[in-house]
C-alpha cells in the first residue's frame, strides 16, 4: 500500500488529473488559443456531482429551515448596483508596469513580496507608500509601477439596441433583496424567515487561477435570513442545536476550538441565537457533504477583513493541500441591503412584526459551489497502489451503481442489461461489459461509484448478485428481489 505516500501539494494535481481525464470539469473553449482564463465547463460527471450537492443543500438548509427559493435574472439594472454599493466599492486595487504594461493586483503583489497583510480598506495612497518603501517593481521586467487605480470587477453589458448600461450580477443575492417585499406578501411570511437562491455569478477577476477556486463565472448558493434585530435572541428554533459543537476560531485566536452553541452564546463569542443556529446548520451541512469535522472551521473576521456594513462575520473554511479555503461567508449585513434599495428606489421596505414596524436586518450564508465541490473531491480522493479511489459519500456519487456482467457473453450480458434497466428508473446506474472485472471495478472506484453489482454464474442458479463495496472492497450476495431496497438504503442521506 502506498496510502499517504503522496505529497500534500500533489492532491491538487490529482484532483485536476481526475477532473480532466474523466470529464468532471475542463477549461472552457480549450480548443481555442484566445480562451480567457477563469472559465470552466462541467462535464457529465461534474454536472451530476454538482446537482447532488445542490440537492443536499436544498434538503439540509432550504427544506430543513422552511426557506423560500427563488431564481432571479442574471442581468440587473445599474441602479441595483448603485444601491448595493457595488458600483462604487466592488473594486480591486491595481497598478501597471510603466515599461512592459503588465497589470498587477496591488494588495496581493505587496503581500507576496513583503509578507505584509494589506487590509481590505487600505487606500491607494497607503499602497503606493508600501511599494516605494519596499522597492517593489514589475516581476517580469523590473520596470517601475505606475497608474495606481481601482478596477471594478463587474461585467458591464449593453441591453437592447440602445446598449443600456446593465451588469451581470457579481453575487446572486441582489434579486432576493429587490424581490423581498413581493415574496414576503405573496408567501404570507412573518419574520424571521429566509429566502435562498442558486445560480451563476460573474466577476471580472484580475488574475483567475487554481481551477475552480477563483473563476470569472461561477455558481453560488445564497441564503438571506430576514429578521427583527431586536429579536435575534427570541429564537426558539435554536433550542435543539444548543449542545451542538461549533468549530470556532474567534478574532485574536490562532487555533480552532470546539464550543457548544450554548457556551458560545453565554461567553458572547456569538452575538445571538439566530446567528448560532445558522452557523450550526452550515457546519452540519459540510459534515454531511463528506468534509471531516477537524478540517472545518468557522473563522471570525476582524474589522480589517469584513465588509464595511457587516456587524459580525464568520467564514466557513475547509483545510486542503492549498491551505484553508473560504467556502461560505456568513455575514450579519444589518439593514444595509433593504435600506439601500429603499433609499434609491423609493419603495418602502419595512414590514410589520407583532405590531412593530421594522426594516428587516439580514444574516447571510453565501456559499461558493464550485470551490465546495473542489474541497469535497480533494477530501475524497485517495491513491492506493497507484490507483485513484474517490470515496464520496454515496448520496453525492455521480453514479450510484455499476451493473457488470462477469463475462462479456450470453446469458450474462442480457441478465445484466435487464437488471440495469430496472435499476436506472430509480438510480443513477451504468452498464459496462468491456474489460476484465478487476479493470471495471477500478474504472468505477476512480469516479466514486459506491457499489458494483456483478451478474455471475451463481446469479443464473439462484437469482442473487455479487455486490462489491468501493471503500472496503468487501463483497456479499444480495437477492435480486432485494436489490432496490438495498441500494436505496445504501445511497440514503445520513
Ligand atoms: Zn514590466
Amino acid at each position: 500500500m502506498v496510502h499517504g505516500a503522496m505529497g500534500e501539494r500533489s492532491k491538487y494535481d490529482l484532483v485536476m488529473r481526475l477532473a480532466l481525464e474523466r470529464g468532471f470539469f475542463m477549461p472552457s473553449s480549450e480548443i481555442y488559443g484566445d480562451a480567457p482564463a477563469g472559465f470552466w465547463d462541467y462535464g457529465p460527471l461534474g454536472v451530476a456531482l454538482k446537482n447532488k450537492f445542490i440537492e443536499l443543500w436544498r434538503r439540509e438548509l432550504v427544506k430543513r429551515d422552511d426557506m423560500l427559493e427563488i431564481d432571479g435574472a442574471q442581468i440587473l439594472s445599474k441602479n441595483v448596483f448603485r444601491a448595493s454599493g457595488h458600483l462604487e466599492s466592488f473594486v480591486d486595487p491595481i497598478a501597471k508596469c510603466g515599461k512592459c504594461k503588465a497589470i498587477y493586483r496591488l494588495d496581493k503583489l505587496i503581500e507576496e513580496r513583503t509578507g505584509i497583510h494589506v487590509p481590505e480598506r487600505a487606500s491607494l495612497e497607503d499602497m503606493r507608500k508600501l511599494v516605494e518603501e519596499h522597492g517593489i517593481r514589475c516581476g517580469r521586467c523590473g520596470g517601475e509601477l505606475t497608474d495606481f487605480s481601482h478596477f471594478n470587477m463587474m461585467f458591464r453589458v449593453g441591453v437592447g439596441v440602445a446598449g443600456l448600461d446593465a451588469y451581470l450580477r457579481p453575487e446572486t443575492c441582489q434579486s432576493i433583496f429587490i424581490d423581498f417585499l413581493r415574496i414576503y406578501k405573496t408567501m404570507r411570511r412573518k419574520l424571521p424567515f429566509a429566502i435562498a437562491q442558486v445560480g451563476k455569478s460573474f466577476r471580472n477577476e484580475i488574475s483567475p487561477r487554481q481551477g475552480l477556486l477563483r473563476m470569472r463565472e461561477f455558481y453560488q448558493a445564497e441564503i438571506e435570513v430576514f429578521f427583527n434585530p431586536r429579536k435575534a435572541n427570541d429564537f426558539p428554533k435554536a433550542d435543539p442545536i444548543l449542545d451542538y459543537k461549533l468549530r470556532l476560531q474567534p478574532i485574536g485566536e490562532d487555533s480552532v476550538k470546539d464550543v457548544s452553541c450554548r457556551d458560545a452564546l453565554e461567553s458572547r463569542l456569538i452575538s445571538s441565537k439566530l446567528v448560532a443556529y445558522y452557523l450550526a446548520l452550515i457546519q452540519q451541512f459540510y459534515e454531511k457533504a463528506g468534509i471531516p469535522r477537524e478540517k472545518i472551521r468557522l473563522r471570525e473576521l476582524d474589522e480589517d477583513e469584513r465588509a464595511f456594513y457587516a456587524a459580525e462575520a464568520w467564514d466557513l473554511e475547509v483545510e486542503t493541500s492549498l491551505g484553508w479555503i473560504e467556502l461560505v461567508a456568513c455575514n450579519n449585513r444589518g439593514e444595509h441591503d433593504l435600506g439601500g434599495h429603499e433609499r434609491l428606489s423609493g419603495q418602502e421596505m419595512t414590514v410589520l412584526d407583532d405590531g412593530e414596524r421594522v426594516l428587516p436586518n439580514v444574516f447571510e450564508l453565501s456559499m461558493g459551489i464550485d470551490r465546495s465541490l473542489y474541497c469535497i473531491l480533494e477530501n475524497s480522493i485517495y491513491l492506493v497502489n497507484n490507483r485513484i479511489i474517490l470515496k464520496l459519500p454515496p448520496y453525492l456519487a455521480p453514479i450510484q451503481a455499476a451493473v457488470l456482467p462477469l463475462l462479456s457473453k450470453e446469458p450474462f450480458k442480457s441478465e445484466a442489461m435487464r437488471i440495469y434497466r430496472s435499476l436506472k428508473q430509480d438510480f443513477d446506474a451504468v452498464y459496462d461489459a468491456s474489460g476484465s472485472i478487476g479493470r471495471r471495478y477500478a474504472r468505477y472506484d476512480e469516479i466514486g461509484v459506491p457499489v458494483d453489482i456483478t451478474i455471475d454464474h451463481q446469479t443464473l442458479e439462484d437469482r442473487t448478485v455479487t455486490v462489491r463495496f468501493r471503500d472496503s472492497t468487501i463483497q456479499l450476495r444480495v437477492e435480486e428481489s432485494d436489490l432496490m431496497n438495498f441500494l436505496r438504503d445504501h445511497v440514503k442521506i445520513r
